[in-house]
C-alpha cells in the first residue's frame, strides 16, 4: 500500500504546504504518492514529478476540478482510497474542506492537525487551542489526516523522478457551483509562510491606525502582518489576518506582538514560533507568559523608534 497526499495549487503550481504534507507522509514508512487535480495544469503534474520523496504522481484533469471544489474533489477520492492506506492533506482552507468530508464518505475516523508522526497509527495533535498535545491511535484500516504544515519542513521542489499517471476526472457534482473569486494581491510575504510576523491587537485603535502604525516596521522587516480576532471584528484588519486557533497558525523565525493581551486562542496559533517578542503596557498582560523578550511599554512610543533603529 501508498500513502496518497492531495495536492493544493495556487497561481504559482504547487503550494508549499503541500510539500510539508508529502513530508508528513514519507514518515508513514511507505511509498507516496501526490494527486494533483485541477482545469489544464499537466504542467503543473509534470512539474510536480520532481519534487523529492514521490515515487508517482497522479493527474486529474477538467473543469470541475478548476476551482478546488470539494464536492467535485471528494468523489475522486472515495475511489483513490481503495489503493491507499493514507490520505493526507496540509491542515490549511483547502485542506480542512476536502479530507473531512472525504472522511465522512469513507466512514472514516479523520486525525486533524496532526503535529508529530510517532508511528503508522499513532499521531500527536493540538487539543483546546494548543494547550494540551493529545497522542491519538488512529483505528486499523485507512487513515486519513490533516497535518499543520509549520512543524513538518517542506521537502525540495526539485531533485525528485516520480512516474506520472493520467487519471479519468470523475466530473461535476452539481453540488456546487463556483460563482467568483476576490483575491487579495499581497505585497508582503504570505501570513503563514513568513520568516517574520508582527501583530497588532485592538489596542491599534482603527483600521487607519493599525495600518499607519504597522506598515513601515513591516516594511524594514520584510514581514507579513498579523492581528488577533478582536483587531479584526473591530474592522481594523482584513479577515485573512487573524492569528490564532480560529485563524491563521504562524511558526516563523520572529514573532512581535504589539498591544496584544495573549489569549489562549490567539497564543494557540504562534506558540511554535522561534522567537516572541511583546510589548503591552500591562506588565501582567498574559503574552508576557510566552514571550521569549517582553517590553512593558506604549506600543505608539516603542515601533517608531524601533523602526529608527532598524533602519539606522
Ligand atoms: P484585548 O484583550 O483587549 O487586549 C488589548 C491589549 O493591548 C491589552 O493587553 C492592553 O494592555 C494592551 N494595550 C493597550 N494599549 C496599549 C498600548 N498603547 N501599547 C501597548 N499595549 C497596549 N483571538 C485571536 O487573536 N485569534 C483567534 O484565533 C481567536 N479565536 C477565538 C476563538 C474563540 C472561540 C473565542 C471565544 C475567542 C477567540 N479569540 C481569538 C479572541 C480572544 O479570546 C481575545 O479576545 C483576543 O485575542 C483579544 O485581542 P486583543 O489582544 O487585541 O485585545
Amino acid at each position: 500500500m501508498s500513502v496518497l497526499v492531495i495536492a493544493e495549487l495556487d497561481s504559482h503550481g504547487i503550494k508549499a504546504a503541500t510539500r510539508s504534507a508529502i513530508r508528513a507522509a514519507s514518515q508513514l514508512g511507505e511509498e507516496v504518492h501526490l494527486l494533483v487535480t485541477g482545469n489544464d495544469v499537466a504542467g503543473i503534474a509534470s512539474e510536480a514529478t520532481k519534487i523529492e520523496g514521490l515515487s508517482k504522481v497522479l493527474h486529474a484533469d477538467g473543469p470541475a476540478y478548476a476551482h478546488g471544489l470539494a464536492e467535485n474533489l471528494t468523489p475522486l477520492l472515495v475511489q483513490l482510497a481503495a489503493n491507499y492506506s493514507a490520505l493526507i492533506a496540509a491542515a490549511t482552507s483547502f485542506g480542512k474542506n476536502v479530507l473531512p468530508r472525504a472522511a465522512a464518505l469513507l466512514d472514516v475516523a479523520m486525525v486533524s492537525e496532526v503535529i508529530q508522526i510517532i508511528n503508522a497509527t499513532t499521531f500527536v495533535r493540538p487539543m483546546y487551542a494548543g494547550n494540551i498535545n493529545a497522542t491519538v491511535v488512529a483505528p486499523a484500516g485507512l487513515r486519513i489526516l490533516t497535518i499543520r504544515p509549520t512543524v513538518f519542513e517542506a521537502v525540495a521542489a526539485t531533485g525528485g523522478a516520480a512516474a506520472l499517471e493520467t487519471l479519468t476526472a470523475t466530473g461535476e457534482t452539481g453540488q456546487t457551483t463556483w460563482v467568483s473569486r476576490d483575491l487579495v494581491e499581497l505585497d508582503r510575504p504570505e501570513l503563514a509562510t513568513a520568516r517574520v510576523v508582527i501583530s497588532g491587537g485592538r489596542s491599534l485603535g482603527s483600521a487607519e491606525g493599525f495600518k499607519a502604525t504597522l506598515t513601515p516596521l513591516a516594511d524594514v522587516l520584510g514581514a507579513a502582518i498579523g492581528a488577533t480576532r478582536a483587531a479584526v471584528d473591530a474592522g481594523m484588519a482584513p479577515n485573512d489576518s487573524q492569528v490564532g486557533q480560529t485563524g491563521t497558525v504562524v511558526a516563523p523565525e520572529l514573532y512581535m506582538a504589539f498591544g496584544v493581551s495573549g489569549a489562549a486562542q490567539h497564543v494557540g496559533g504562534i506558540k511554535d514560533s522561534k522567537v516572541i517578542v511583546a510589548v503591552n503596557i500591562d506588565a501582567d498582560a498574559p503574552i508576557f507568559q510566552v514571550a521569549d523578550y517582553g517590553l512593558v511599554a506604549d506600543l505608539f512610543t516603542v515601533i517608531p523608534e524601533l523602526e529608527a533603529a532598524l533602519k539606522a
